[in-house]
């Protein structure tokens, strides 16, 4: 028999249909998880060599922390695309090729999960407002926006995670203008092809709303950051300020950050790389600072910090760290767990698949991710 909490639950969830707590989900009190993608691709060498390393951070101190996996790969498949998206897809799934291209509008692939990701597993495992499952996202990268829920018909939007980027920062912010009228009929016009230009970024048109909690994050944003968008950050800077913002705000219990600026290498030169990774190594520690002195987050919550992709070893081209050869360096990443429940200062010293991430996640936090391809891997665990 239903209670009387879970039967207005799913009453609600008919009548408004877009249901924000499955009707029997439980109270979640496992530990939290903040998922660093140690992303735009990067190879061992750069991280995780002590000889190679531009992120000291992480080799010197964190590596101690918990269980280091040196030789993490992306399967050898056919079709495998060591990429940015692809990668994360493979994280946030535990599947290779669990996806499809939705046809690009901006000269980039636009792919869609049509497995179930890790953010609707957990929502439909337990009862966790969508606030409190986030995705954060680099700025010029509105095909990642897609990655909040997938198109399995037994999981998808009811349970997909809320997005924090400058793209759905920007969305509130001309719903706001627009709303506070007085524009002018120029600037109304530039803010209605604001709006439109944005809204043509997703097939999905961005349905439902962002939820009011998030709203209530953008507006202090915008109170503290302006409309020009020239105060706040830039880069994967901006993805750790959102994302200490957000722990203090919106409490969320799983988290996944979107690194992604080791990529503008492909633009310029290997000096764009290791300073990025500089960057995301510092923004680790701020994370990793701002978790150990939050009550809330000690010693109860748990980081997973791997790359989406390795980059090639192609020491003839000008640019020599692509990733787009299907070479072996491009397939080599890396894991590192630490936090609470997890083994400390040691190395996991065989070779792992790319999708046992999100089966080990699902079992650090109690649920099981049943289509991943891959099992958790036990030995993380103290
Ligand atoms: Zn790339």
């Amino acid at each position: 028999m239903l209670t009387r909490r879970q039967f207005n639950a799913g009453l609600g969830a008919a009548i408004v249909g877009t249901s924000a707590h499955p009707a029997l989900a439980a109270e979640y009190s496992g530990p939290n998880i903040i998922l660093v993608r140690y992303g735009g691709g990067v190879r061992r060498f750069e991280t995780i060599d002590p000889t190679g390393t531009y992120a000291p951070n992480l080799v010197n101190r964190l590596a101690r922390r918990g269980v280091m996996i040196p030789d993490m790969r992306i399967e050898q498949l056919d079709d495998v695309n060591t990429s940015h998206a692809e990668g994360t897809l493979n994280l946030l799934t535990g599947r290779y090729l669990a996806y499809r291209d939705v046809g690009s509008g901006f000269a980039i692939d636009r792919l869609e999960p049509t497995e179930p990701t890790l953010f609707e597993y957990l929502r439909q495992s337990f009862d966790i407002p969508s606030h409190q499952v986030l995705l954060v996202n680099g700025e010029d990268r509105p095909q990642e926006e897609f990655f909040t829920f997938g198109m399995n018909p037994h999981y998808g939007i009811s349970y997909r995670s809320e997005m924090l980027s400058l793209h759905r920062f920007k969305l509130f912010k001309v719903a706001q203008q627009l709303a506070e009228g007085d524009l002018g009929e120029e600037a109304q016009a530039k803010i209605l092809q604001q709006r439109d230009d944005l809204l043509a970024a997703d097939h999905r048109a961005f349905a439902p709303d962002q939820s009011p909690a998030i709203q209530a994050f953008w507006h202090d944003w915008r109170r503290d950051y302006g409309d020009d968008g020239f105060k706040n950050p830039r880069g994967d800077r901006l993805l750790t300020a959102l994302a200490i913002r957000a722990l203090g705000s919106l409490r969320p219990r799983l988290m996944m950050v979107n690194y992604q600026d080791p990529d503008y290498v492909h633009w310029g030169n290997a000096s764009h790389y290791t300073r990025a990774i500089s960057v995301i190594d510092d923004g680790l520690a701020q994370l990793v600072a701002t978790v150990d002195a939050d009550p809330f987050y000690r010693d109860n919550t748990v980081f997973v910090v791997t790359p989406d992709c390795g980059r090639d070893e192609n020491p003839l081209l000008d640019v020599p760290f692509q990733h787009h050869f299907n070479t072996r360096a491009a397939h080599e990443t890396w894991a590192l767990v630490f936090g609470a429940g997890v083994e400390k200062n040691r190395v996991l010293d065989r070779t792992i698949d790319q999708s046992a991430i999100a089966p080990t996640i699902a079992a650090l936090m109690g649920f099981e991710a049943h289509r991943s391809e891959n099992r958790a891997l036990a030995e993380v665990f103290a």
